[in-house]
């Protein structure tokens, strides 16, 4: 999964070039940099690969999320859509620029369901935000749809799911704009940074400026700048871009390798009809970091997950019910609004209201979902032995549970 495990000697020649001219920075000293840009070769990279036309490299992810929402004009009062099930990033971000986020139920997708989404607009709904979970995608076709009839702004987070497609577009690229992470356990990294991609020149321009204090990058040095916006500092520098860079010419090799290593797990795992797996909305263009599994209960599942502790494989094999990153059910400070800095009301009565909102549907999914993570690394035979393992894990609790105690 992560691009950390195929880290070598061509992050080590990007990260020198820059070394040897010591300009670190992305932007000017345009003599001393002696021809080495790496974060504009990088972004070039970026639309090249996701056939994009527009990509502006920033800090994190969550710094792209954030960068993407200003530059779409989403801001106080404003509602975002996003799923129960993500990173804590979704509403980090919608919270930064004033905005509310409004939770909706998942599918067996992993990934926000449209009719969720519907029943969720109201006359303040700005944006609606999927989360491509663990290398695969949202139902696009309906999201787009919901957005071109009630004319709202789509943002994909796509930063689990680098090189993942739909329907032949990278996904990131089908809204008005969408996100990557490179932090150090996503497919393509680079220590920690971040993308927002769109085709819109203008939410483009906006990316570049906000994210460095509003400079418009016109003038013939840096003091001689124009700020048309405010801005802030959410620049990467030139040494993340550099190792960046190296690892995005990686993208397809990475692809390749999830992609047989998946198939190879799912064929093992295929043996029980007692495991079902996620549902792809287009299965040819799943990243294959993760593979996904059902199991047909909640307490089918806790049992099972006890069972790979004890054979020592449960590292790498994700139960999120119980994850306090990445499920609505455990973000308690977001529930107790545990926030330093004051919000605005209606964040904080949106807030409020999550601890009366149920979201039963998506716990009948995610209690008894478990995400195996794809390694890079994996001999087949290793791969072999782990499914089988999983396969045991399965059939030992499926046999206890029907004999009554
Ligand atoms: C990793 C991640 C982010 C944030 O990325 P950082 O680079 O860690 O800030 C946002 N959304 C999702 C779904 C993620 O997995």
């Amino acid at each position: 999964m992560p691009g950390f495990e195929f880290f070598g000697e061509e992050e080590r020649k990007e990260v020198n070039d820059v070394l040897q001219t010591g300009i670190l920075m992305r932007y000017g000293f345009d003599a001393a940099r002696k021809g080495v840009w790496k974060s504009k070769e990088l972004e070039e990279a970026i639309c090249k690969t996701m056939n994009c036309k527009y990509a502006q490299l920033v800090s994190s992810g969550t710094a792209a999320l954030t960068t993407a929402l200003a530059a779409l004009g989403v801001g106080a009062g404003d509602e975002v859509i996003m799923p129960a099930f993500t990173f804590v990033a979704s509403f980090e971000a919608v919270l930064s620029v004033g905005a509310i986020p409004v939770l909706v139920d998942i599918d067996e997708t992993l990934t926000m369901n449209p009719e969720a989404v519907r029943k969720a607009i109201t006359p303040k709904t700005k944006c609606v935000m999927p989360v491509h979970m663990c290398g695969s995608m949202a139902d696009l076709d309906a999201l787009v749809q919901i957005c071109k009839e009630r004319n709202l702004l789509l943002l994909e987070d796509a930063c689990q799911s680098i090189g993942a497609s739909y329907k032949g577009k990278h996904l990131g690229t089908i809204g008005n704009a969408g996100t990557f992470s490179f932090d150090f356990v996503k497919t393509v990294t680079c220590a920690e940074g971040g993308a927002v991609l769109t085709n819109n020149e203008d939410t483009y321009i906006k990316c570049d400026g906000y994210s460095d204090h509003g400079h418009d990058h016109k003038g013939i040095d840096r003091g001689a700048d124009l700020h048309p916006f405010i801005g802030y500092n959410f620049r990467i520098s030139e040494l993340h871009a550099a190792v960046g860079l190296a690892q995005i010419r990686k993208l397809d090799k990475f692809l390749e390798i999830q992609r047989k290593n998946h198939q190879q797990l799912k064929t093992i795992l295929q043996q029980l009809p007692e495991i079902s797996f996620r549902v792809i909305p287009d299965p040819a263009g799943d990243s294959c970091t993760f593979l996904s599994w059902f199991l047909p209960t909640e307490a089918i599942a806790r049992a099972v997950v006890v069972e790979l502790k004890d054979q020592n494989i449960l590292a790498g094999n994700f139960y999120w019910f119980d994850n306090n990153w990445h499920y609505i059910r455990k973000w308690e400070h977001l529930k107790n609004i545990s926030s330093l800095n004051n919000l605005n009301n209606p964040q904080k009565e949106a807030l409020q209201r999550l601890n009366q909102a149920s979201f039963t549907a998506s716990d009948n999914v995610m209690n008894r979902c478990i995400s195996s993570a794809i390694s890079l690394t994996w001999a087949e035979e290793q791969i072999m032995q782990r499914g089988e393992k999983i396969v045991n894990a399965v059939k030992k609790t499926l046999l206890k549970q029907s004999v009554p105690a």
